[in-house]
């Protein structure tokens, strides 16, 4: 893929320069991020890149080499994609950043990306803040990494109509090679820790399912708007204020089964951020394993966000010998992550095929996740 050729053949001149941001995997902490939680992601190799250059005549244009269909010219002041089209998520960026004050007077844009689109890897968060950075530096704004993913999130909630968190576009700028991003949402505060799966003779798998239900449309909303009135019921500004210890309490005071599911798993999987961190730092990231599978047991029966082909894989590969696994991201199909001795990857790759297989569903694609750099200029 060469995107600098791409972009020439395009608009008839080499871009000012190309950007990359990379998709992620969560190692922990789901639906935590709404909640003023703490997350665990970290970047993938795969990412999304941007040829630009910087237009001062009003013209946005947008094209991507992924996204059938041929450039969309946009007024960079106004912009209106079509319905539905995929340019209102870089024009989403050029709208949220304007409307933080900063003069961006248009642009070409030219994107390809390796990020599997709508596998729960984050491709939306990669192209958002690929052309963030890009018109970042192109115009000059000195936008600091944490201010650019605001500035991405921003563009997808307001623009594109997903009511996202942070997460994703926080670990796309900030993600660092070799490390997990321990990220506090409530005050976007971060630490990397070191995350080397394949330095201790791990592997770290993603299964991505192929499949996508669209049960996950509403659930999203749903499962914010619970942990919402959860926060309300126990009189706490967001369930991140909820002390894992005091968990018991806390759910004794709830009457409704369904809010006190959704605050035991917030609360409980937030305590397995900060335990799993404790275990990087210990080094003892074999111990990470039975974490993820308890963190998977609390989405599937607590939140209720996973899926048949997502507890397939989970199961199949802790019977086949795998450390531990979960799914990672929204749920309702998408992505799981499997932590496995490398010796025995190939063998438990394997077992999740077969039983991907046997129980007629289409076959999954399965990768070693590498913790990689974040967004940068190349
Ligand atoms: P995920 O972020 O998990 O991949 P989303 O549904 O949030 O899934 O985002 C996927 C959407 O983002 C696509 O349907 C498309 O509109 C847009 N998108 C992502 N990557 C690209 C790309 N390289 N080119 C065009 N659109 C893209
Ligand atoms: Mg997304």
């Amino acid at each position: 893929m060469n995107v600098a050729a791409g972009f020439e053949s395009l608009y008839g001149a080499a871009p000012d320069g190309i950007w990359a941001a990379p998709g992620r995997v969560n190692l922990i902490g789901e639906y935590t991020d709404f909640n003023d939680g703490f997350v665990l992601p970290f970047a993938l190799p795969q990412a999304t890149v941007a040829a630009v250059s910087r237009r001062d005549d009003g013209v946005l244009r947008l094209h991507s080499a992924d996204a059938g269909g041929g450039t969309v010219r946009l007024d960079a002041a106004a912009p209106e994609p079509p319905p539905g089209d995929w340019t209102a998520y870089p024009a989403g960026v050029v709208r949220a950043l304007r409307e933080a004050g900063h003069p961006v007077t248009g642009a070409d844009v030219h994107l390809a990306s390796t990020v599997p689109s709508g596998a729960g890897l984050s491709s939306s968060a990669a192209l958002e803040t690929a052309v963030a950075l890009a018109l970042n530096d192109l115009f000059g704004l000195g936008l600091s990494r944490p201010e650019l993913a605001r500035i991405a999130q921003r563009a997808e909630n307001a623009f594109v109509g997903v009511p996202c968190g942070i997460m994703d576009q926080m670990v796309s700028a900030c993600a660092r090679e070799g490390h997990a991003l321990h990220l506090d949402t409530r005050d976007l505060s971060y630490r990397q820790v070191p995350f080397d799966p394949a330095a201790e003779g791990l592997t770290l798998l993603v299964v991505d399912t192929r499949v996508k239900h669209a049960l996950g449309d509403g659930a999203y909303a749903e499962r914010r708007a619970g942990c919402e009135a959860g926060a309300r019921a126990l009189g706490v500004r967001a369930l991140r204020e909820v002390d894992a210890e005091r968990l018991p309490e806390a759910l004794a005071l709830l009457e409704d089964d369904r809010t006190r599911r959704y605050v035991r798993h917030v609360v409980s999987d937030n305590a397995r951020v900060e335990r799993t961190v404790a275990l990087l730092d210990a080094g003892d990231v074999r111990a990470v394993g039975p974490v993820l599978t308890e963190g998977h047991a609390s989405l599937r029966d607590d939140l209720r966000v996973s899926c048949p082909e997502l507890d397939l894989v989970v199961e199949t590969a802790n019977a086949a010998g795998a450390l531990g696994a979960r799914m990672t991201g929204g749920g309702f199909g998408g992505s799981a992550l499997v932590l496995v001795e490398a010796g025995r990857a190939e063998a438990v790759a394997a077992a999740v095929e077969r039983a991907f297989a046997g129980a007629g569903h289409a076959p999954p694609a399965v990768f070693p996740a590498v913790p990689s750099t974040g967004a940068r200029r190349l």
